[in-house]
């Protein structure tokens, strides 16, 4: 970017966000939320515009994930959202906010578009690392029962996660949300996320082809279900439903 129009860019994002004061640059969103009776986001992370720790060591998820594609994707495509956030956000107001803020500060903004790109794919990938582990886990007493209401089984969630993880055209996410109270399933392109719709993340599958091309080649279902039925960490899923529920 010339030097001229990067500065234009930053002048714009600091009184985008300077303007609005603090925490009421997410005012247009709420309202644009207050329309269609959506709840005002619920942030239950904080999280730094730093690359976490992987929560288990490289070749932890192996044979699902080798440590070849746990390298590349954590050390590669993770860290390089957070490097290029940096540079995009460095000298503005958003430097010094949360990652999540920074996201949804940056959704459906044009002009903010490489930000709001770049945080989302930072934070999906924090989530997504939270969202595995070689550890056999199950859903808490109170999540099981939100399954159960919502999704009458555990087979049917896996099933329907399965259908929007390997049905998603293109690069993307499937999410387990917890959405007005209820659990839902649903799939997002590129960097998008469920964050500035009011509804909070509890796990995602990664199906950019970054996340299995080097194991799996073009075979996703092959990861989808791998990730499902040997990966899944359901124990941090039911902190986070405990942490929206509290
Ligand atoms: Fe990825």
């Amino acid at each position: 970017m010339h030097s001229e129009s990067r500065r234009g860019f930053i002048q714009s994002v600091g009184v985008g966000v300077a303007g609005a004061g603090g925490l009421a640059m997410m005012a247009g969103a709420t309202a644009a939320r207050a329309a269609d009776d959506k709840p005002a986001p619920r942030l239950i992370d904080k999280s730094p515009q730093t690359l976490p720790a992987l929560p288990f060591a490289p070749d932890a998820l192996a044979p699902v994930i080798s440590a070849r594609t746990v390298d590349f994707h954590y050390n590669k495509h993770h860290a390089g959202y957070f490097t290029n956030l940096g540079k995009l956000v460095a000298g503005t107001p958003l430097a010094t906010v949360s990652l999540e803020e920074v996201v949804l500060a940056s959704a459906g903004n044009p002009e903010r578009r490489a930000i709001f790109n770049n945080a989302a794919q930072a934070w999906n990938h924090n989530l997504y690392w939270q969202s595995l582990s070689p550890r056999v886990s199950a859903p808490s007493a109170a999540l099981a029962a939100a399954i159960a209401r919502d999704f009458q089984t555990q087979a049917a969630l896996e099933s329907e996660l399965s259908k929007a993880a390997v049905g998603q055209f293109g690069s993307g996410w499937a999410w387990l949300v917890l959405d007005a109270g209820k659990l839902k399933v649903v799939a997002t392109s590129n960097a998008e996320n469920p964050l500035a719709s009011g509804a909070v993340p509890l796990l995602v599958i990664d199906v950019w082809e970054h996340a299995y091309y080097l194991d799996e080649q073009n075979r996703r279902v092959d990861y989808v279900e791998g990730v499902i039925h040997k990966l899944l960490n359901w124990e941090n899923a039911s902190r986070r439903f405990a942490a929206v529920a509290a």
